[in-house]
């Protein structure tokens, strides 16, 4: 197949992803069953882990966050890892969510999740999806749940009764963002609808963890087909790629570990995030279930490596002016790299020499970011994660216009691009020592 082609084929799997993929809990349960599918076996925290040589395994920790592995040999040298993430900014539905309007309209009590962009929110249709915890005869039960319908809509109001609206609008999450799903009869019955779609009933309902959704499906466009419009490409655009080169390549001297945490978007700091054990642990429990000592482990973090995958902006093309004036990411031109002095981004001279040749051997182009000095920027997941498991990381991201709107658009080869640089990484194992760096392929 033609490059096009492939890049276009890998798109639209992306937009099957995303469409399986509303919130954190269905992107963790998209991602496990393609594990389960390819073979691997599912591990459970409470449990002992027994491991194997060339085996394949994942585990998920509060159906949110994901961390899959593969074993080569029990002496491995290294770990290679690469982390994403599932969460992407919403609207969290609140406790007792039913609120009524004018007598009438039946609304929702929402709060923000992570920081958004409110306006594009406004004037398209809606649904809820996440998970209830349920009482039944076993025991509790976390059930996830997508309401699947157009259901819900946060109107705009009208020119008319603020002329000023287009000077510039500071939205009242409390006020302007509460969304209508009912008139009339039907208001009150949210609850009722999310049983529903459970499959359980309203009454056994004692926990819900509710998000909304854009209903509008991902699309690939432009004069030849180059852009790809979706809800959530930051972050399941990486945790993707980085899913679909894992499924591609292993290498025995290295454990190959595909990780997508939660929580992202709103600091990290739960026990599922990336600033949480979750790393640390699994990676720990892999080293002590192959039957090692602790040393051994903390040989192989010294020579492990990390691609801290989050998307990355792309020059805008209305305000140019927002973008460092030289590092200017332009969708379907590469891999960003990303670096900042004040180390929100881990990136060093050594990560990012190591990454431009991963690049290299992919056959993929690669480009950088750096904020604007005058710009503070937003943070990721290699940081935190390496204040847990200390190991040489860089971080990176596909170039993209519109970050944290409910529809972002990005470029069509770039998934593929990241794909193929995913399988080269995990393909190969990383030798360092004594200060020297080389990538050594199976
Ligand atoms: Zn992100």
């Amino acid at each position: 197949m033609e490059i096009k082609e492939q890049a276009r084929e890998t798109a639209k799997e992306l937009l099957q992803f995303i469409r399986e993929s509303p919130d954190c809990f269905h992107a963790t349960k998209a991602q496990a069953r393609r594990l389960q599918d390819a073979g691997f076996e599912e591990l459970f925290e409470e449990e002992t882990w027994q491991l194997r040589e060339g085996g394949r395994y994942f585990v998920t920790r509060n159906q949110s966050s994901l961390i899959a592995f593969q074993v080569g040999k029990r002496n491995f040298k290294n770990f290679h890892i690469m982390v994403s993430h599932s969460d992407s900014p919403s609207f969290k539905i609140k406790e007792n969510p039913e609120m009524e309007a004018e007598g009438w309209y039946g609304k929702l009590n929402v709060e923000k999740y992570g920081g958004m962009l409110c306006a594009p929110w406004f004037d398209r249709p809606l649904s809820a999806s996440g998970r209830v915890a349920v009482r039944t005869k076993k025991g509790i039960e976390a059930r996830l749940v997508n309401v699947d319908r157009d259901l819900l809509m946060i109107p705009s109001l009208a020119i008319h009764m603020n002329r000023a609206v287009n000077d510039g609008y500071k939205y009242n999450p409390q006020k302007d963002m509460l969304p209508i799903y009912a008139g009339g009869e039907g208001k009150g019955t949210f609850l009722e609808i999310v049983a529903e779609s459970a499959g359980v009933n309203c009454g056994d309902i004692l926990g819900h963890d509710l998000f909304l959704y854009n209903r509008t499906p991902g699309t690939i466009w432009g004069a030849k087909e180059e852009f790809v419009s979706s809800p959530r490409l930051d972050d399941l655009q990486c945790a993707f790629a980085s899913l679909k080169g894992f499924l591609a390549a292993s290498h025995p001297d290295s454990v190959q570990v595909h990780a997508v945490f939660d929580n992202e978007e709103v600091g990290s700091c739960t026990r599922q995030g990336a600033d949480s054990t979750f790393l640390n642990d699994v990676l720990s429990r892999i080293n002590s279930g192959m039957g090692r000592e602790e040393e051994a482990l903390l040989r192989a973090l010294s020579s492990s490596f990390m691609i801290s995958a989050d998307n990355a902006h792309a020059v805008h093309p209305n305000q140019g002016d927002k973008a460092d004036p030289v590092n200017r990411p332009l969708m379907n031109q590469g891999i960003v790299i990303k670096y900042h002095g004040g180390q929100k981004y881990s990136t060093d001279a050594v990560t990012a020499a190591v990454f431009k040749e991963l690049c290299g051997r992919a056959g993929v182009p690669f480009q950088t970011f750096t904020n604007r000095s005058d710009i503070p920027g937003g943070s990721t997941l290699g940081n935190l994660l390496n204040s847990h498991v200390a190991v040489r990381t860089v971080d990176i991201g596909l170039p993209q216009l519109a970050m944290h709107s409910p529809y972002e658009t990005a470029g069509v080869y770039d998934t593929w691009y990241l794909v193929r640089t995913a399988r080269a990484f995990f393909g190969s194992c990383l030798q360092a020592e004594k200060g020297l760096c080389r990538l050594e392929e199976a």
